[in-house]
């Protein structure tokens, strides 16, 4: 047994090792703020009276698999996350995923509770949330035929799409077993301190498989209609009740909405909802979708809040607290849901990891000093899937409080960062935070480099929430910014600099001088075009399909968003200003989720509406096969379908002759000469680095210098790796 390995004494180290650090971490700002309440947020920060206990206001930070929780040997760093996040504000947060047994698991040896030795390792955890006075929940997950293991099982022997391994029926004692084993897991977290527990019904997972017809296909008592398939949820909350008795709170996440066919349909999920609280259920939390469903949940091009309504029309039949989840990113919008009456509580999981001090900001009316989840799923959701650990594209800290530590500096250098990207602003940022004296230069007359260009694609508007953080956050540290300022070696010099961080970016691949023709006036970069700088006609080819050129394709067909007019340069500068975001009507109309909230169609489905796109786009690339094969794991799927919705004709294996006034001339993969008549070419050929401040190999410069970011390394560039890079090399110097 892995937890057997474990001993106290290693946990208590652990702990006083993540306490201590804690201590120096110079982003613990909020901890001991001021007791002012924000007047713009009254509702969100009402106590929740649940009894026989009270939470201290409307946030919770929902179940979020990290892949820390299923090593024993993680668990001090598991505690120190959870600890943060306690300490800015929390009132209840919720573990990932934790299995009652060995059939249950997500991945193979994943975390378990169903020994006296997990007690150990848990006891860790919930220490560190009572701390800071925040409740602390474990979630008990099942996975069913979702589990990436060989012992999966399920309602009926049916393989889903995202696992390999098809599962095995499950029979009535293998039933009433795994009834028992949420029971102990229940009584066990109890012992290990945990205030509830959740018990994961949604998203796909083996409650929600015996609760829908989608996967129950069973003739027993755990089949049929609703109360059969109802049947083993309602039991395991007796069950868990039973065990952990009256003070103990528990959670069910259920699915409002299945976004699949054969799916429950409204007036089903209510009665699951009533059932749950006759059996003894303390809150009702909200899932939105299955993991396979082909329509998309959480990403960034979902609008905030999109699923809330359907969060409320279960509400209304039952009289305990429910929770709202899914795209609440952002203070205003979780305020609205709970001062509407629309839920109780809002969960939100990502936005705890981009920023664990979220509610105390909010609570100190500093809003705008949120580090805000773009929901771009990067380092978070993608890592999980790879089986690595979670973090955050925006918060490099995130699951790592323990080792990337931003200490407080004894010795206050004089940094100059140049280059007001994203790898520069996260480098400026954590020197200023650490106590460094910081210039940042930035040739431009605006901070934010290539999130420019991404904030400007349709469903990316998250993007301006990075560039607006950074720009509150480098004036309250007091970072001197000069825009329009183009460094030499000179003025380096000249500043006595003790650090030159040279965050200098990229510059977008240009054709010119190896494709004839690319010097055409109707020939671009995506950055002329998303600055709008150049304009495009009617029907345009797109040069390369990596990430950009899909983005570029989205942005040139979608029939919401900006017009291309009001994309001046000037608009696009102000810190303040947002691009009009698709409504929540109209993206249920294109992926085909229903607008009725007591839905009669199977799990909430309709046809989705065709789509006119706007323009006639060709993506076109060398490299032979389907395109689109490198985006990320959890959101490529919706960005492919998004092109092929919108009619963008995909061209893959070709060679580039030429470009003509007539269009562009391609050797393609039947090895034929073939016109693509268009009127614009946008070039999406990857980058550059941009290098030239480096010293020489030879020269002897009286500063240090740091080289980050695209700067360093261009090929595959990402937001990630860029803000990571900064936050690393300020924390080192
Ligand atoms: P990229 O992913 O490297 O794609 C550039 C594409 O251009 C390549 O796939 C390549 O395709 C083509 N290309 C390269 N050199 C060329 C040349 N000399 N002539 C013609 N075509 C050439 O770069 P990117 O699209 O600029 O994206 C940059 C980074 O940002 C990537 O890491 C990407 O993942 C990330 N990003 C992701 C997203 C997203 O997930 N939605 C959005 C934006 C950016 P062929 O060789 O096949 O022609
Ligand atoms: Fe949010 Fe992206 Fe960070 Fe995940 S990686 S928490 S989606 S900002």
């Amino acid at each position: 047994m892995i937890a057997s390995l474990n001993t106290a004494s290693q946990a208590k180290k652990s702990i006083e090792n993540s306490e201590r650090i804690e201590t120096n971490n110079a982003a613990n700002t909020y901890e001991n703020e001021s007791e002012k309440v924000s007047e713009s947020y009254p509702h969100l920060f009402q106590p929740l009276d649940l009894g026989f206990t009270t939470l201290k206001n409307r946030v919770v930070m929902g179940s979020m698999h990290t892949g820390l929780e299923d090593r024993f040997y993680n668990y001090g760093k598991l505690a120190a996350y959870f600890a943060e996040r306690a300490k800015g504000g929390a009132a209840m947060m919720i573990t990932g995923g934790i299995s009652p047994n060995r059939e249950g698991w997500l991945l193979p040896a994943g975390g378990t509770m169903n020994s006296k030795l997990d007690v150990i390792n848990h006891q860790r955890v919930t220490r560190a949330a009572h701390k800071y006075d925040s409740k602390m929940i474990m979630q008990i997950l099942h996975s069913g035929r979702y589990g990436y293991h060989p012992f999966v099982v399920s309602a009926s022997p049916i393989k889903s799409p995202i696992s390999p391994f098809k599962p095995r029926k499950m029979s009535i004692k293998n039933i009433e077993q795994t009834v028992d084993d949420f029971a102990r897991a229940a009584r066990l977290a109890e012992q290990a301190g945990y205030d509830g527990v959740e018990i994961m019904g949604s998203e796909g997972y083996l409650l929600n498989q015996f609760l829908s017809r989608h996967v129950n296909k069973r003739k027993d008592i755990y089949g049929g209609d609703i109360e059969g398939r109802m049947k083993l949820a309602v039991d395991i909350v007796k069950a868990v009740r039973a065990a952990a008795g009256e003070d103990f709170i528990i959670l069910f996440r259920l699915s409002v909405i299945d976004l699949v066919k054969d799916g429950n349909v409204m007036d089903e999920v209510i009665i699951v909802a009533k059932a749950l609280e006759a059996a003894g259920v303390t809150i009702i939390n909200t899932g939105i979708g299955w993991h396979e469903a082909r329509v998309p949940t959480i990403v960034t091009s979902v609008p905030r809040a999109a699923f809330v309504d359907f969060t409320a029309e279960v509400k209304k039949h039952v009289s305990i607290p429910v929770m709202a989840a899914n795209r609440i990113n952002m203070p205003d919008t979780a305020e609205a849901i709970v001062a509407s009456g629309q839920a109780d509580l809002i969960q939100m999981a990502r936005p705890f990891l981009a920023d664990p001090h979220w509610v105390n900001k909010a609570k100190n009316g500093e809003a705008d000093r949120i580090n805000t989840c773009i929901a771009c799923n990067q380092a978070c959701l993608d890592h999980t899937f790879e089986s690595k650990r979670s973090t955050c594209l925006v918060n490099p800290q995130a699951c790592y409080e323990t080792e990337l530590v931003y200490k407080k500096t004894k010795k206050p250098k004089k940094v100059a960062v140049i280059g007001g990207g994203v790898a520069g602003m996260s480098a400026a940022h954590v020197a200023a935070l650490r106590g460094h004296e910081v210039t940042l230069f930035e040739a431009k007359d605006i901070l934010g480099g290539q999130f420019n260009y991404a904030k400007v694609i349709p469903g990316k508007e998250e993007f301006f929430e990075t560039i607006r953080y950074y720009i509150n956050e480098l004036e309250h540290l007091g970072v001197e910014v000069k825009l329009n300022t183009k460094v030499d070696k000179a003025l380096l010099e000249a500043g006595k600099f003790h650090h030159v961080i040279v965050a200098t970016g990229v510059v977008p691949r240009s054709l010119a001088g190896t494709l004839e023709g690319a010097d055409m006036p109707q020939v671009m970069s995506y950055a002329e075009l998303l600055s709008g700088q150049k304009s495009v006609g009617n029907t345009i080819a797109v040069i390369g399909a990596g990430g950009i050129g899909f983005d570029v394709s989205e942005y040139l067909t979608a029939n919401h968003g900006q017009a291309l007019d009001e994309l001046a340069p000037e608009t696009l500068k102000d810190p303040s200003y947002r691009p009009k975001a698709q409504s929540v009507s109209e993206w249920r109309e294109e992926w085909g989720v229903t607008e009725e909230l007591n839905y009669q169609s199977e799990g909430g489905l309709i046809k989705p509406e065709a789509i006119t796109p706007v323009r006639q786009v060709y993506l076109v690339q060398r490299t032979k096969g389907r395109l689109g094969r490198g985006l990320n794991k959890t959101t490529g799927w919706v960005h492919r379908a998004h092109v092929k919705s919108h009619g963008v004709i995909q061209v893959s294996g070709v060679q580039y002759e030429k470009i003509t006034a007539e269009g562009i001339w391609i050797t393609n993969n039947q090895g034929q000469s073939q016109l693509l008549r268009v009127d614009s070419v946008v070039v999406c050929a990857g980058q550059e680095s941009v290098v030239e401040l480096m010293p020489n190999v030879g020269d002897a410069p009286d500063a240090q210098y740091h080289l980050i970011g695209g700067a360093k390394l261009a090929a595959e560039l990402d937001a990630k790796r860029a803000i990571r890079d900064g936050a690393e090399v300020a924390a080192g110097i």
